[in-house]
């Protein structure tokens, strides 16, 4: 019974997931305590009230535990594989890392980083790098905590779920001014006109929210190499659309 219920309430789970976007947590923790009151009916002995699917498929998912912010098992995260598109290494909401991805900075991307800050330095600006690498782990946190300040549907506007930063990579970069307004300053401009030169691009342009899934991020750069980020800037499409998997 003990078992039942708890299958219950992962299927429940499931539902809750796939079908909306609201707070996840809120209704979660709403079905499971309707689930706390059901051991009071247990004189009904009906085996097959929970669910029609089969016990195989239940077992499948009492393994996999609770489901991620990305609304996969977490350990889906474990053996998924990072995703090549005509050789870029693509992570957005829909291809995700591998929980143990990445160690630090990309060393090639860093020194690009370098050579850009310096280039904006001898311009008059001031581009200090405000994050680089994220670990799996640490994404999680973050995640969590813009959820318990603005809730789930907010949070995803600006924040990956863990697996799906592109921060993982090593090869994404804030720099500046982590806000809107940088945008609009000296160092945000220069940095919109140069980044392709030293191999980055925007990487959640203006306009293309819908395409990204993510608000415009005019701090948030990502190293292509100077080749590819030169095409990139000059189609003035966003990763998604050049690489034809938007
Ligand atoms: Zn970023």
């Amino acid at each position: 019974m003990i078992k039942a219920l708890l299958l219950s309430s992962v299927v429940g789970a499931l539902t809750m997931v796939s079908g909306c976007s609201t707070s996840i947590a809120g209704q979660w923790l709403q079905q499971q305590s309707v689930e706390a009151y059901e051991p009071v009916v247990e004189t009904t002995p009906e085996p097959q009230e929970t669910s029609s699917i089969g016990s195989k498929e239940m077992d499948v998912l009492v393994e996999q535990g609770p489901l991620s912010p990305s609304g996969k098992s977490y350990g889906y995260y474990d053996s998924v594989e990072p995703t090549y598109v005509d050789g870029v290494l693509l992570v957005n909401k829909d291809y995700a890392l591998p929980r143990s991805y990445g160690s630090g900075e990309d060393p090639e991307a860093y020194q690009a980083l370098q050579k850009l800050q310096s280039a904006a330095w001898n311009a008059g600006y001031s581009l200090p790098m405000m994050s680089g690498f994220r670990s799996f782990d640490y994404q999680e946190e973050l995640y969590n905590d813009y959820v318990a300040v603005d809730g789930v549907e907010k949070a995803d506007t600006y924040s990956a779920w863990p697996g799906h930063s592109e921060h993982q990579t090593g090869l994404a970069f804030d720099v500046g001014w982590v806000n809107l307004q940088f945008a609009y300053t000296g160092a945000g401009k220069w940095l919109a006109a140069h980044a392709h030169e030293y191999g980055f691009i925007i990487r959640y342009p203006k306009g293309k929210e819908n395409v990204t899934g993510y608000q415009y991020e005019p701090w948030h750069i990502r190293y292509l190499g100077t080749e590819l980020a030169e095409k990139v800037y000059e189609s003035g499409l966003c990763l998604e659309e050049y690489l034809g998997v938007a």
